[in-house]
Order: structure tokens, then sequence, then C-alpha cells
């Protein structure tokens, strides 16, 4: 079974109340068993939402809130529901295609706590569990990049 953030799948659940639809992604899981998943909702953040950013080992929203305990609590739910269904689904989880930068599904990269679009390295707390979990995580761009270099 492999992971999905669900705003690549066109879920609107991202911070600005919308999604982001990955069409490669999509094309990539066809025929695949999947199952998405949003950390963040997961966490009961509503959709519009302050976008957030790790300052530290914080998580802070641009209003200056600190939301660690949603996002925490999200990313462990996530964990909880993706093991269960693959479980209920009597399959392994191979894999996590999960959207890139974000507090919560990035992988290798996120933004610094600037807001000002900076990265630093380091990966959203969602991943961070799955990879201690071993499981091989990606992002919609590595997918696109692979395609690319099929092409
Ligand atoms: Fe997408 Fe992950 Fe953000 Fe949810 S938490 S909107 S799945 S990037």
């Amino acid at each position: 079974m492999i992971i999905v953030s669900a705003c690549l799948t066109g879920k609107n659940c991202k911070y600005n109340g919308g999604n982001n639809d990955c069409p490669p992604v999509k094309a990539y899981l066809e025929g695949q068993s999947w199952y998405c998943v949003c950390p963040e909702t997961a966490g009961g953040l509503p959709a519009p939402r302050p976008p957030c950013e790790y300052q530290g080992d914080r998580v802070i929203d641009r209003e200056g809130t600190d939301r660690t305990e949603a996002f925490e609590a999200g990313a462990r739910k996530s964990l909880e529901a993706v093991l269960r269904e693959a479980k209920a689904r009597g399959e392994e989880i191979t894999l996590a295609i999960l959207k890139a930068r974000s507090p919560s599904c990035g992988c290798g990269q996120i933004y610094d706590g600037t807001f000002t679009g900076t990265l630093t390295e380091g990966d959203g707390c969602f991943t961070a569990l799955l990879k201690e979990q071993g499981i091989p995580v990606l992002t919609e761009e590595d997918i696109i990049n692979q395609k690319e270099k099929d092409q």
C-alpha cells in the first residue's frame, strides 16, 4: 500500500482551503493500492488555516500561535490510521508520496520558520514518523522528475 498526502490527490485540505492536485502522482497511483491522509486535518486544524512553519522544534503559525500539539497529534493519528488500513488490507506499506516542504509532509527540506519562502534541511513531523517505521518517503517532485527522465 502506498501512502499519499491527501492534497496531492485533489482534496481541499491545504492551508489556504485549496489543494495541490498532482496529475503525475495520480497517474503513478493508477492500478495500485493506495491510501491518502492529511495529518493537519487529522490534528483538528481547519481548512483554511494560517500557514505554519517549524521554528526550532516548535510549529508556529504566521499569526504567532504555537500549533505544535495539533501537528504532533495529527502526525500520530495519521500514522495509526495508515498502519490500521494496511493491516486491514493485509498489505505492507511500501512507499509514501508526500507534499514537498510542508511542516507535516515535507521530506528533506522544509521552510525555515521565517515565512519568507526560505528552505532548511528537515522533515515534516508525519514524514519523520514514517521514516522511523522504515517506510521510504518520496515527494511529488521525485515522481515528476522520474517521469521526465523516463520520457
Ligand atoms: Fe497536504 Fe500534508 Fe498539508 Fe495535509 S498536511 S494539506 S496532506 S501537505
